[in-house]
């Protein structure tokens, strides 16, 4: 059962940036409006994950890190679970190949509780210290897998793919502070963005991506046969050079997919040099049931029902809107 457990868990947890992802995409599901990382040695030694979420009870903090259990399934909802792939996974995964501490107090309780996990051996649910919302503490990631580790990059590349799901999950979520730490130092920061900030999304794109995108920006709003695009596209006199920094948001979610890719090329052709990237970001709402279910949300790949609709949808709002700014 462990061995099987510990080969399923590298199917979702591949890197230090995967619990990172995981979790913290686990404490924006539990409401939390601040997340604070914290990475030792690139999260290799050590992932401390603090929200002010609305926590778990002495009860739920023994469930949740048993594989399959998730309080997020509706009886109605298999389609969109399967969509997101191994839900009820994640927490029982790191369990399976770390030294997991969960410490948690449920809204409103008077005690919090903490749990421990060590290669897949559950502890008993004890009292803990903590003021509220939810603690993760990951140590020693793979060390029941050393196998794993080997395959791990630099503590720099580690911390740095850390850096980027983080950005992207801040550009999707402005209403949510984050911050990301190197040891000691604060190496990423994005304050909350209130209501009365005017576009919360735009200023939360320009806390990430540069001052000089926000300036540089257009907005895309589109729909087609039930599609939705929204966000914001650099103009074609703005590049930031070599790294493209082109994002892709599915129902809120960051995923990577080369359509993308090719779908802004042909938006920007006619204005761009071949070697230019333009920078955009852009959230694409689908009824649930249009993406693909045969998905590795751990790679954040998506596979749309009809890959065509979506390109179509995309290089035409940015064709107009590129229009409309007068290019
Ligand atoms: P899933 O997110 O797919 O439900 P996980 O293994 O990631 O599966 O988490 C299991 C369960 O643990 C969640 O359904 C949730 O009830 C609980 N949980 C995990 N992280 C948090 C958190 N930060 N705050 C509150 N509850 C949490
Ligand atoms: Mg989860």
């Amino acid at each position: 059962e462990r061995t099987i457990n510990r080969i399923a868990a590298g199917e979702v947890i591949e890197r230090p940036a995967s619990a990172v992802k995981e979790l913290v995409e686990n404490s924006i599901d539990a409401g939390a409006t601040r997340v604070d990382v914290v990475l030792h040695e690139g999260g290799r030694s050590l992932i401390d994950i603090s929200d002010n979420g609305i926590g778990m009870d002495a009860g739920e903090l023994a469930l949740a890190v048993e594989r399959h259990a998730t309080s997020k399934l509706k009886d109605d909802d298999l389609v969109h679970i399967m969509s997101l792939g191994f839900r009820g996974e994640a927490l029982a995964s790191i369990g399976a190949v770390a030294r997991l501490t969960l410490s948690s107090r449920a809204q409103g309780a008077a005690e919090a509780w903490k749990v421990l996990v060590e290669g897949g051996r559950k502890g008993q649910v004890s009292p803990a210290a903590l003021s509220a919302g939810t603690r993760i503490e990951v140590r020693d990631l793979f060390f029941a897998t050393p196998a794993r580790l080997k395959f791990l990059k630099t503590d720099r590349s580690e911390f740095q793919a850390a850096v980027d799901i983080i950005k992207r999950l801040a550009m999707a979520h402005p209403e949510v502070a984050f911050s990301l730490s190197d040891g000691d130092r604060v190496a990423f920061r994005a304050p909350s963005i209130g209501a009365l900030a005017g576009d919360a999304r735009l200023e939360r794109l320009g806390a990430i991506l540069g001052r000089e995108f926000q300036e540089n920006a257009i907005e895309i709003d589109a729909e087609r046969e039930g599609l939705r695009l929204t966000g914001y596209a650099g103009l074609p006199t703005y590049s930031r050079g070599q790294a493209t920094h082109q994002y892709l948001f599915v129902n809120g979610r960051p995923v990577k997919d080369k359509l993308l890719t090719g779908a802004v090329r042909g938006a920007y052709q006619d204005y761009l040099a071949r070697d230019r990237h333009p920078v955009l970001a852009l959230f694409l709402d689908v009824p649930t049931e249009f993406v693909d279910v045969n998905v590795h949300p751990a790679k954040a790949e998506v596979r749309f029902r009809d890959a065509g609709l979506v390109r179509g949808l995309i290089v035409s709002a940015l064709r107009h809107a590129l229009a409309d700014a007068g290019h």
